[in-house]
């Protein structure tokens, strides 16, 4: 941590914003080990290998047991699957339970939405479930001061191994430990927050993005991507479709959830928000080039493609109520924008 935080954290515990830090221990980079002391209520923030331990003191269980799940995750597959700081900088290339062409989908699909958003010098963003952080440091690297929390500290799957990316990559940018439902920051304090294929593992998703809109300043906004949906389609298991996790996720107590269209977009006005719905820039890249894989979803996919090549056709698909459809259909992944009005 370095002690520019002070300037918009909070005390998890009473939400006081005077506090003190003390350090233990500094290097050239940051403070590496040390405290953050709440003068009103005397809870203590532990920093330990950069990284503030700013989850609230009352954490939700269903939260401290998905980020102990991580730490057994990471052990228990040491055998089967490579981790190391060369892996972390390779991600998310070297991504394990993807197909290998994903990793290029994925960073495409990535840069283009933070440009679209301007998310550059002169803004601070913070992502929620940032876990190994590779979304952290692309948006550190585009200019930004950037904050990465997550419940999971556990290098490789959670925010220890943020230090690696710092080095190996460059810009500097803030580990918080926190839950998703109640973010140590004050009021109106970053321009974006970024949630990536980590809203479907809130314990109680309308209350992360009503944090979100607390945390936002007006006009900021909060880019949700590749969040789990449910489709009439994708749902029924007598069709043979089936989850997109190969690894048992209940034994590490990954709190995997899908939800519909209008629980997202209902949550997201609830909690004052307004929903832009885009299509993912990956996905109007496969519509662009007809790529589809799997048979049912393939000839829906090629279906769209042609309507997609068609004068108007990216008006049309693109529009708030053929997003509503292939959601509600084929269960296509949330990508949204929401924005706090002005
Ligand atoms: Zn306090």
């Amino acid at each position: 941590m370095r002690t520019s935080i002070l300037a918009y954290l909070r005390c998890p515990a009473c939400a006081s914003s005077t506090l003190t830090v003390s350090a233990s221990a500094e290097d050239a980079l940051e403070i590496t080990e040390g405290t953050v002391r709440c003068e009103d209520c005397g809870h203590v923030i532990e920093v330990a290998k950069g990284v503030l331990d700013a989850k609230h003191p009352r954490a939700a269980e269903i939260a401290l047991r998905e980020a102990d799940g991580n730490a057994r995750f990471i052990e228990a597959t040491s055998s089967e699957y490579l981790h190391d700081d060369d892996w972390l900088l390779r991600l998310p290339y070297s991504l394990y339970h993807v197909p290998p062409q994903k990793g290029g989908d994925m960073v495409a699909n990535f840069d283009s939405l933070v440009r679209e958003l301007g998310w550059g010098p002169g803004s601070r963003v913070v992502e929620l479930g940032a876990g190994n952080c590779w979304c952290a440091w692309r948006i550190a690297a585009a200019g930004a001061e950037m904050v990465a929390t997550d419940i999971s500290r556990v290098k490789y799957h959670g925010l220890e191994s943020g230090r690696t990316m710092i080095e190996g990559h460059g810009p500097y940018f803030e580990r918080v430990v926190s839950e998703m439902e109640r973010l140590p920051f004050a009021d109106q304090s970053f321009d974006g927050l970024l949630i990536y294929a980590a809203l479907h593992h809130s314990n109680d998703m309308p209350a992360t993005l009503r944090e979100a809109h607390r945390v936002l300043r007006p006009g900021g906004a909060a880019l949700v991507i590749h969040e789990g949906v449910s489709g009439i389609l994708r749902n029924n298991r007598f069709i043979g479709l089936r989850s997109v996790h190969e690894i048992d996720w209940q034994q590490f107590n990954w709190n995997e959830q899908t939800f519909w269209l209008h629980q997202y977009a209902g949550s997201a006005r609830r909690a004052g928000l307004r929903t832009q719905l885009l299509i993912a820039p990956f996905i109007e890249n496969r519509l662009e080039r007809g790529d589809f894989g799997g048979l049912l979803f393939g000839r829906i996919g090629r279906l769209a493609a042609r309507l997609w090549r068609l004068p108007g056709g990216h008006r049309l698909l693109r529009s708030q109520a053929s997003i509503w459809a292939a959601s509600y259909l084929v269960g296509m992944p949330l990508t949204a924008i929401f924005r706090r009005p002005r």
